[in-house]
């Protein structure tokens, strides 16, 4: 599956999906479904382990798309059992975009009361702390990864059950992580407190399923029954779902960004339909920052629903000013520098005869380094149009993300150093606007918008407020915003 954006190196990346099925023949099968269906959510690689009564615990592991191995007889028959979770992801902590096979996940251990597998979706901001302590105490890691750390602290742990290990385990985990595990009979859910990142609860059959977002359900046919709570931890088995909240209760903080860009516009977060959400957010940007002109075009595919609602809104048409080629693979740019450079054009195609001697508003989902808008731009202006102004479905990204996505340093971001006004000249665009925070707080749901004494969602990457201090980069030298600024 290609990349939900065409520039998918200046966007913020979501790192990880999750997924697990229990109670079902052949649950491997299930599983790689549902990973096919969050792809969009890590595209490095992939994992499934498995559990069968008589051949116990089995895993593969493997780069690139889930359609590209996990639909082989061959590797699918390696992984039987009526129990199985999977991941995929782009790169957690570690080797970030040079993943070694040993990084991709689920994560094994083999405990004295049976094994047991994790795959983890988000990271953890106390990773190195932890890890430096593991091994001054004799653990061996595996990986580069800081989810491995879970299992570590699950070895260390004296309780007499993996459900407990495993709450002995998080309880020492500080960041944002949603947690799908498995024993030889359980299948095992755990949110954070603050419930950063999403997790949700599916039925199929007589089984169950977990996965990080609903339109993953759908695929597989289960019925989505609920978002497992912020800091919950549900262990599934033959006897149903028994619910257990081991952490200190916390405020939930979500993270706002879900709602705008990392999950599929065809699920459902907080009981709303995201493309209807983004639909509310243009519709909020047309309210906050009108522009007089003769069309809006979204830049394919994560800027469409919002810039449907902001013609909707604005009464402007809506027109697909910028076709995609929905078939550009990654490998085909690499060979040359030559068709390197040529990669915007290969990607996108301005429909010419739309946007000639038009004023164009052009709805994206984000800005991060702004690289991309630029050449969006200039496609637009090459092709004739008159005026080409920006409307941006979030607030300027001044600020990294620890909790699980990937981002550039703070210099890189282009709003950490430029005023909305200095990035429009910088773009060099005849008018650029981001939603505010309130807006989009509105758009959320939120008809006061953001509660600032206590905010309703995690919005960090926007506002510099990080809900849990991320103490391995504060170590590394990363400063937080003043309190004043
Ligand atoms: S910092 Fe931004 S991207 Fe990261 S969890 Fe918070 S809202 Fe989401």
């Amino acid at each position: 599956m290609p990349p939900s954006h065409p520039f998918d190196d200046d966007k913020l990346r979501e790192e990880c999906g999750v997924f697990g099925v229990v109670g079902v023949q052949d649950a491997s099968t299930f599983v790689a479904l549902g990973l096919h269906a969050l792809q969009h959510r890590g595209q490095e690689a992939g994992g499934i382990v498995s559990h069968d009564p008589l051949l116990g615990f089995n895993q593969a592991r493997r780069f690139g798309y889930v359609r590209d191995s996990f639909t082989s007889q061959k590797i699918m028959e390696t992984l039987p059992g009526p129990i199985s979770i999977g991941h995929v992801r782009y790169s957690t902590s570690g080797s970030k975009g040079q993943t070694a096979l040993r990084d991709v996940q689920p994560f094994f251990g083999e405990f004295s009361m049976g094994g047991a597998a994790i795959a983890h979706n988000g990271n953890i901001t106390n990773a190195n702390a932890l890890r430096r302590e593991l091994i001054e105490r004799g653990s061996i890691f595996q990986s580069s990864s800081d989810s491995e750390c879970i299992i570590h602290l699950m070895a260390r742990s004296l309780q007499r059950n993996i459900p407990e290990r495993m709450e002995d385990a998080l309880r020492r985990v500080e960041g944002a992580f949603s947690v799908v595990a498995m024993t030889q009979t359980k299948l095992i859910g755990v949110r954070d407190p603050l419930g950063v990142r999403p997790l949700v609860l599916g039925k199929i059959g007589d089984g169950w399923a977990l996965s990080s977002e609903t339109c993953a359900l759908d695929i597989i046919g289960a019925e989505y029954v609920r978002e497992i709570e912020p800091g919950e931890m549900v262990v599934i088995d033959d006897d149903g779902v028994e619910s257990r909240f081991p952490f200190r209760p916390r405020k939930s903080r979500f993270c706002i960004f879900e709602h705008v860009y990392f999950s599929r516009p065809d699920s459902i977060l907080g009981g709303r339909s995201v493309y209807e959400t983004r639909e509310n957010i243009g519709r909020e940007l047309a309210k906050e920052s009108p522009v007089d002109a003769d069309l809006v075009c979204p830049v394919p595919d994560s800027g469409t629903p919002a810039a449907i609602g902001f013609s909707l809104e604005s009464g402007i048409p809506y027109a697909m000013g910028i076709i995609r080629n929905q078939y550009m693979g990654r490998t085909f740019i690499e060979p040359t520098e030559q068709i390197r450079n040529m990669g915007v054009r290969l990607k996108l195609n301005v429909n010419r005869a739309l946007i000639r001697n038009k004023r164009v508003i052009l709805v994206d989902d984000s800005v991060v380094r702004g690289t991309t808008s630029r050449k969006i731009k200039e496609m637009i202006l090459d092709a004739g149009a008159k005026e080409v102004h920006f409307r941006i479905a979030s607030p300027p990204t001044a600020w990294p993300c620890f909790y699980g996505v990937d981002t550039p340093q703070r210099e890189k971001l282009l709003a950490a150093t430029m005023t909305e006004e200095e990035m429009c000249k910088h773009l060099a665009v005849d008018s650029l606007k981001f939603i505010s925070l309130d807006g989009l707080y509105r758009a959320v749901g939120q008809a006061n918008g953001r509660d600032s004494e206590n905010p309703q969602y995690c919005d960090a990457c926007f506002s510099g407020e990080y809900p849990v201090e991320p103490a391995d980069m504060l170590e590394q030298g990363f400063q937080l915003k003043p309190a004043a600024e």
